[in-house]
């Protein structure tokens, strides 16, 4: 089932092309959080940019500064070099401060072929984030309206949204089950950022064939929790399986932190914020760190994890915030932990997998 499954799944150029020649837009969209189903509303097909690693990145490092990020500076590069311009837009979802400065670069200084629509999540996800956050997505409508010529009515996006609901439970599921799939874990994350780019209803298709199982009781390796933005290069999960470790769950900005519950408000667009920010605490919201401890104590408890990797973009300051006080928080419940630093256009380091190695031979 694995090799047949992942063999499947299309690539993004496929996809993007197919999406368009049946008459639809595409939206390149930088992390983390945006409105997927408003989107699709418009029969615009978000994919998402996470780099790439794969990029020639002396264009985007010639623009920011050399403590930037891999991901903003790749992303930089990609669309200097014309790797997006197959998207009709670009979003930038302002979820940190290279990502803002990212947005000021296309805003202000090297404007792209496409329109630049920034988007800003509120910092906290009481009442007050939610009618803000609506209020940013109608003015998002009315951007997306002026570009397409397009007035989705509310059914359209009601049923949007509820197909969005329908690929997220699923994916919701397949983390859940995750330990029981039939999948490596480099299969399972090839198989799950798929939600990345694929329209709803081909996600759901997907998911729904790898959940008919076969499911044969709970995989070896010892158990971890992955932290961090994205397991890039995914080399890594090679890694982790090589020396015996297998991921039981993720706190990742690109998959895990992004488990999305249905809304329940009759507004669209209060739903859709209801949906966003009812996702697990992270930084880009503004969570306590102890909301972000306690959250990675519950998936300790259900999986049984014996340690977690912390594994960061180089120069991501938001996670290198947070991590001095996580990684205490975790050591005083007794769980190890390790980080690990990365930029994603290389590959895995030997420094790093000896340190991978030597973490496993500690906890097991
Ligand atoms: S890796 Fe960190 S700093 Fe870079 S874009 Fe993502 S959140 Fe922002």
């Amino acid at each position: 089932m694995t090799t047949e499954n992942i063999f499947s799944i299309p690539r993004r150029s496929q996809v993007a092309r197919q999406f368009k020649q049946h008459g639809g837009l595409v939206a390149a969209v930088l992390p983390i959080h945006y409105p997927r189903a408003l989107l699709r509303a418009f029969n615009i097909l978000p994919m998402e940019v996470w780099g790439p690693p794969q990029v020639d990145v002396s264009y985007g490092a010639a623009h920011v500064q050399p403590y930037v990020c891999s991901i903003v500076r790749n992303a930089l590069s990609f669309i200097l070099t014309g790797g997006l311009d197959v998207a009709d837009l670009i979003m930038i979802p302002h979820a940190c401060d290279s990502l803002q400065g990212l947005g000021s670069i296309l805003l202000d200084f090297l404007p792209p072929k496409q329109p630049a629509i920034p988007i800003y999540v509120p910092r906290n996800d009481r009442k007050e984030g939610e009618i803000f956050f609506a209020e940013e997505l109608q003015l998002l409508y009315a951007r997306l309206e002026e570009i397409t010529q397009k007035s989705p009515s509310d059914e359209v996006l009601v049923e949007s949204i509820r197909r969005e609901e329908i690929a997220d439970e699923l994916l919701a599921r397949l983390h859940k089950q995750r330990g029981s799939l039939q999948l490596t874990d480099y299969d399972f994350y090839l198989n799950i950022r798929a939600r990345e780019y694929l329209p709803a209803e081909d996600f759901i298709e997907l998911a729904q064939s790898i959940l008919v199982g076969p499911f044969d009781g709970q995989q070896d390796g010892i158990p971890i929790i992955l932290s961090g933005i994205v397991p890039e290069p995914m080399g890594l999960l090679k890694t982790i399986s090589q020396f015996g470790g297998r991921v039981a769950a993720d706190d990742l900005a690109c998959c895990g932190r992004r488990l999305y519950p249905p809304g329940s408000n009759q507004d669209p667009f209060l739903r859709m914020a209801e949906s966003i920010l009812g996702v697990s605490p992270d930084w880009c919201r503004g969570s306590p760190i102890q909301d972000r401890l306690d959250h990675l104590q519950r998936m300790i408890d259900s999986t049984g994890a014996q340690g977690a990797i912390f594994y960061n973009v180089k120069f991501c300051e938001p996670e290198l915030f947070d991590l001095p006080d996580l990684r205490r928080g975790l050591g005083e419940i007794g769980i190890p932990t390790t980080t690990i630093e990365i930029d994603i256009s290389d590959p895995i380091s030997s420094q790093a997998m000896t340190r991978i190695e030597a973490f496993f031979e500690m906890i097991q």
